[in-house]
């Protein structure tokens, strides 16, 4: 038995891993404290309904154009039971035996992938050989901005990396866990949970408690209490 099954029966969504990926403290906040994510600026521009099915549209022509196989499935709800796993992948390829994930960033092509980005194919990878019953060796991301589509191999040592990336997450939320991890202020940033995470407290409040620093900036490593 899968140490999740043992810890929680809720299934974890794929987002939830990438999100963990992005920082271990965002599936706490989410999923032990309740907090939802605010929306930043540069998330409403991915998610604006008209222009999202124009471009979807769009973008699915463009791939039915660049992917020679027979067989394309867009939205596609799964879950995994034996994994405790669920997603909805934006477009999957078959090919005879073979399966592949296809992930949609409106982003243009970064100079080097995120490891959030790469888990996440992985993960979709895993439940499509867990609820296809084929093999999945390859994933695709393509980047709408910059009109890119890149090969990734999924091998066997990501898939149980992925899986072990599982178990985390899902031990945080079933354990309560706070991970008390620190992440570059690059990305705290960007971040929808920042106010929750690193609250604004005027320099008077830290002064009164005394025993507190003043933070030389806001979304840096330095918070109160430390
Ligand atoms: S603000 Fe930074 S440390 Fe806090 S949850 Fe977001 S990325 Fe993680």
């Amino acid at each position: 038995m899968l140490l999740s099954e043992s810890l929680s029966n809720e299934p974890l969504s794929v987002s939830d891993l990438k999100q963990f990926v992005y920082c271990p403290k965002i599936p706490y906040f989410m999923h032990v404290l309740g907090f939802r994510e605010r929306i930043t600026e540069c998330m409403k521009e991915g998610t604006e309904s008209e222009d999202r099915i124009v471009r979807l549209e769009e973008r699915r022509r463009k791939l039915a154009k660049k992917l020679n196989v027979d067989v394309k499935l867009f939205d596609v709800n799964l879950y995994s039971e034996k994994l405790g796993l669920v997603g909805t992948i934006d477009c999957v390829v078959v090919r005879g035996m073979e399966v592949s994930p296809v992930e949609f960033k409106s982003s243009p092509k970064p100079k080097k992938v995120s490891e959030n980005h790469l888990i996440q194919l992985v993960a979709y990878a895993l439940l499509l050989e867990s609820c296809m019953k084929k093999v999945s060796k390859k994933g695709y991301i393509v980047y709408e901005k910059s009109d890119d589509l890149l090969e990734f191999s999924i091998t066997e040592k990501m898939k149980r990396y992925t899986m072990k990336k599982i178990e985390e997450v899902k031990r945080i939320i079933a354990e309560e866990v706070f991970p008390e991890t620190r992440q570059p202020a690059s990305k705290c940033t960007s971040c929808g949970y920042r106010k929750v995470c690193q609250p604004y407290i005027p320099k008077s409040l830290y002064s009164f408690a005394g025993v507190y620093k003043v933070p030389s900036k806001r979304g840096t490593s330095e918070r109160l209490g430390e």
